[in-house]
């Protein structure tokens, strides 16, 4: 499969690796939002976040903790985001599964440009029925 993260995964190209363990592998960014800007990714191939098992869900979000816990201190920055994009809709572009995590600083140049709706009537109860109808955790 011709996937650039698994390729990061088998050495066969260039990262800045940050951390690696059986299950997960974190490095930078090649175009940071902000300097310091990590990527973390299951080191098993999965399209998108709906498609990981659960069991690697537990070890890539404890990574994600402790890897966002070391940039707030170490880079001392302001807060950060973590980010999934699933979808070419929601800015995905590299189809293996991983997190982002984006240093922040007060006043920074990363604004997310949103249009907030209103809803009307009774469509937000319309909405949230439809999710709950299908939820099982
Ligand atoms: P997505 O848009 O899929 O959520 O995020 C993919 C991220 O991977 C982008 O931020 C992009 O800069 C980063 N990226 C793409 N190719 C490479 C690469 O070869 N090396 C590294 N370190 N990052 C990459
Ligand atoms: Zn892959």
């Amino acid at each position: 499969m011709d996937c650039v993260f698994c390729k990061i995964v088998d050495h066969e190209a260039h990262a800045e690796i940050l951390y690696e363990s059986e299950h997960v592998l974190s490095f930078l960014d090649i175009n940071p939002v902000n300097f310091g800007h990590t990527l973390v990714i299951t080191k098993k191939h999965y399209d998108d976040f709906l498609s990981v098992p659960r069991e690697e869900l537990d070890h890539i979000i404890r990574a994600v903790q402790s890897i966002s816990g070391v940039i707030q201190s170490k880079l001392n920055c302001d807060g950060f985001n973590i980010v999934i994009n699933n979808g070419i809709a929601a800015g995905q572009t590299v189809r293996h599964f991983h997190f982002h995590i984006i240093p922040r600083y007060h006043n920074d140049d990363f604004r997310f440009k949103l249009n907030l709706k209103k809803y009307s009537d009774n469509l937000m109860k319309e909405y949230a029925d439809k999710i709950r109808a299908e939820l099982k955790i």
